[in-house]
Parts: C-alpha cells; structure tokens; sequence
C-alpha cells in the first residue's frame, strides 16, 4: 500500500510506500532502551549501534545517555547491555552476564524465531544452511546459536554458494529475515536437485516481504525514486536494488541535506521508500521539503 501527496499546482505527485520507516522489531528495540535508561543508577550501552541509522543513533546518546561499546567488555560491571534486534549468539549474552552486566533482550522475536526452527531442524537431524550474509549479525547470531547447541550451520550468500555443495541427503534451510525473496528460492532450488531431502523453511519477515512488494510497485510507477537510509543499512541497500529494476533514477539519502533538486528535473512522478532503520521523522521530513521545493525547481 502506499499514499500519495500532491505539490501545491498539482503537477508533481509523491508516492510514498506505507511500510517506510521503522519495522515494528526495531521499534520494539528502541522502546526498550529506552526505557532501560530510565534507570539511572546504571549507565546504559548498546552492543553495537543499535540500528544502522546516524540521527537515531545519536538521539539515544543526546536525549538518553545510552552509548554503544562494540564488545561486551568494553561496557563497565554493573551496566546494562542491550541486545539489537538483529541478535546475538547466545554465548554473547552468557559473556555479558558473567561480566556482571544487565542484559536487556532487544532481539526481535522474529528473529528469536529463527533460531528456533534452526535448532529444531538440528534436532531432527538436518544439515543445516542459512542463506544470508555471513557477516550479517543477524546470520552471525543463528550460525552461533546452533552452534552453542553443538551443531554446525553453513552460511550460503549465492547460488554459486549451493552449487559447490556435493550431493547431500537431508538439508535443512532457514533464511535471513531480510532476504529477497526470489534470491532465497533460486539458492533452494539448487539445494533441491542436489539433495534427496530439503526441509526450507522461509523465516524471510512478512515485513520485508510488504517492504519489497511496495518497492516493486514504486518501480513500476515512478519516474525517480528516493529510497530513506543509512548507507551502512544492508536492507536500505537491498530495497534500493529492488526499487532501481524498473529503470528509475533511485538515490539512496540518509536525510533532507543529502537531496540534490537537479534528480527530479522533468520527473511528475517521486517514489518514496525507507529501509526499517529510518525514523519517520526525517521521512517525514524529506517529503515535505519536496512538497515545497519541488514546483519551482521542476517547473
Ligand atoms: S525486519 Fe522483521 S525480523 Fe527484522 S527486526 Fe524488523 S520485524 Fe524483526
């Protein structure tokens, strides 16, 4: 779904995407550290930025004292330590724990879920692969809680990934929450002609899925795109990809001084995208700068 807003003369129309902005786990994250801080007789850290997001980030250090330490020993005995919704491994909270701090469990349910059926497909004795970024904390997380369970998980980023698989019996697959989901299928069907057995079970969040659809539509629409995010953001990265298939010119900002007015020269027709790591109020933001900059520059 999307809205759209229209300039003061009508002749330029702005489609934004409804599900811009933060996903509903990320905003479950912020609100708990948020809360944490209220605690004052401790001080508070994220383990890691919290979301890859620069204005949300520094808003939590300005208006709430809460910083990020990169790891867990880095934040002094007696602190609260909160978990970012893309999760950890389990050994991360055991070492925060034993390191006396307070952990505060930001991980996404959805997430969390995951690990779940990770560990229920070692239970019942797959081979298991996650497909995703290797490097991605969320990835690093799942491969680490099957491990701690004294499994192993193997990480497959392509198809070139599956195909050097040999032939393989029972093969089981759990996906990165936000994977594309066309990407994920090619990389199974792979799994599939090389396995007698392949339990896949799609863990892409339903999230990502109506972020993606969104983008697909804004593709098709729009003559120029503007997609809202952090250029650290692997999802921003993805859903700019996706929204970039239809051949309209899509920038990827971070915020409303990122804009350059010459990308919507001739263009009556401005897609709007963020990835879940933008707040709505710098989306916000850029919307009505372009709704009040936009007649002259494009007249
Ligand atoms: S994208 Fe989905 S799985 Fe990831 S944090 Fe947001 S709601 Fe959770």
């Amino acid at each position: 779904m999307t809205r759209i807003e229209t300039s003061s003369d009508g002749s330029i129309q702005i489609e934004i995407a409804d599900s811009a902005g933060y996903c509903w786990g990320v905003e479950r994250a912020i609100d708990l550290s948020v809360e944490a801080a209220k605690d004052t007789s401790r001080p508070v850290f994220t383990h890691g930025d919290l979301i890859h997001n620069t204005y949300t980030v520094n808003k939590l250090r300005d208006e709430h004292d809460i910083n990020s330490v990169r790891e867990v020993n880095a934040a002094p005995k007696g602190a609260a330590l909160i978990i970012r919704a893309h999760g950890v491994p389990p050994q991360t909270k055991l070492e925060a724990a034993s390191a006396g701090l307070t952990v505060v469990d930001g991980t996404c349910p959805l997430v969390t879920n995951i690990h779940k059926k990770a560990l229920q497909l070692l239970k019942d004795q797959y081979k298991i692969f996650v497909i995703g970024k290797a490097s991605h904390p969320e990835v690093i997380g799942i491969v680490g809680a099957v491990e701690h369970a004294g499994g192993e998980a193997q990480v497959l980023e392509s198809i070139a990934d599956a195909e050097a698989l040999p032939v393989m019996k029972r093969v089981g697959v759990v996906m990165q929450s936000t994977l594309v989901a066309h990407k994920a299928g090619d990389i199974v069907s792979v799994l599939t002609a090389k396995s007698r057995e392949v339990m896949a079970i799609n863990t892409i969040c339903h999230v990502t899925t109506e972020r993606q659809q969104e983008a697909d539509h804004l593709s098709e629409s729009c003559d120029a795109i503007l997609v809202v995010g952090s250029p650290h953001s692997s999802n921003t990265k993805k859903l700019a990809e996706v929204c970039a298939k239809g051949g309209a010119p899509t920038h990827q900002v971070e915020g409303v001084t990122d804009l350059d007015l010459t990308w919507f020269a001739g263009k009556r027709h401005i897609g709007i995208h963020a990835g879940a790591s933008s707040p709505v109020e710098v989306i916000e933001e850029i919307i009505a700068f372009l709704l009040d900059n936009l007649v002259e520059s494009v007249a």
